[in-house]
This record gives C-alpha cells, sequence and structure tokens, in this order.
C-alpha cells in the first residue's frame, strides 16, 4: 500500500477584532494597529485541510473527498462564515482571534471527527501574504 497527502480547500469570509481585554486601548492600538479597529473588519479566509493516510486498495481513496467536505462544513464553515469571530463561534470563545488561533481552534474541531489519526495539517490563509500552519499539538 502507498501513503498520500489528500488537501481539501475551502473557503469563509468572517469578521474579527484583534484585542487583548488585559491591556489598555493604547496597548491594543500600538500593537494590534487597525487590526484592533472596534467594530471590527472581515477576510475571506481560504482553507487548506490535509488528510494523510495508506490509498485504499478498494476506493483508490486515502479520505473521499466529499466525506472532508461535507466535515469541514458541519464542525467549521456553518459555524463561522458570515459570521464576527469574537462574538459568534463557540470555539472562539474568549480567545483572541488571530489567524494562528483561529487554525488552532479550527484544528480542534476539526480533528475528531476526521478517521483515526488521518488529519495531518491545516493551512489558514487570511490574506494573500499572511497564513499559518498547524500540525497539532
Ligand atoms: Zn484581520
Amino acid at each position: 500500500m502507498s501513503a498520500a497527502y489528500v488537501t481539501r480547500r475551502e473557503h469563509f469570509s468572517a469578521a474579527h477584532r484583534l484585542h487583548n481585554p488585559a491591556w489598555d486601548e493604547g496597548k491594543n492600538e500600538r500593537v494590534f494597529d487597525k487590526c484592533n479597529n472596534a467594530a471590527g473588519h472581515g477576510h475571506n479566509y481560504i482553507l487548506d485541510v490535509t488528510v494523510a493516510g495508506q490509498i485504499d486498495p478498494d476506493t483508490g481513496y486515502v479520505i473521499d473527498v466529499k466525506l472532508l467536505s461535507r466535515i469541514i462544513h458541519e464542525r467549521v464553515l456553518d459555524k463561522v462564515d458570515h459570521k464576527h469571530l469574537n462574538v459568534d463561534v463557540d470555539f472562539m470563545r474568549g480567545l483572541n482571534p488571530t489567524v494562528e488561533n483561529i487554525a488552532v481552534g479550527i484544528w480542534n474541531e476539526l480533528q475528531p471527527h476526521i478517521p483515526a489519526g488521518k488529519l495531518y495539517r491545516i493551512v489558514l490563509h487570511e490574506t494573500e501574504k499572511n497564513s499559518v500552519e498547524y500540525m497539532g499539538e
């Protein structure tokens, strides 16, 4: 059997505000700059989810990408698309929604629902220039 890595790309749009409630307004502005804007701002995120595993000799798949897409939609996209990450999203509650923290949150949402041990990496692109890769602890 051969191993392979399968990646599914999905998109979502969401708003957020970078803010640390333990700091005063001045420090929040200095550290987070425009991303501290009180009413928030939006991004069109691109999410790449990679699953690793052996190619099944019967199907020729590591994972059925239709199943992978459904898991991503149910566990992540339905919760974040067209939402405000600071207020609407259960798995981001109490976290500063940086692209790093969103990537970890998405990993934790997906991991229990991907067939055993197969979630390999997620890459979350916040802008054309900025992305975060997360591969678990
Ligand atoms: Zn932003």
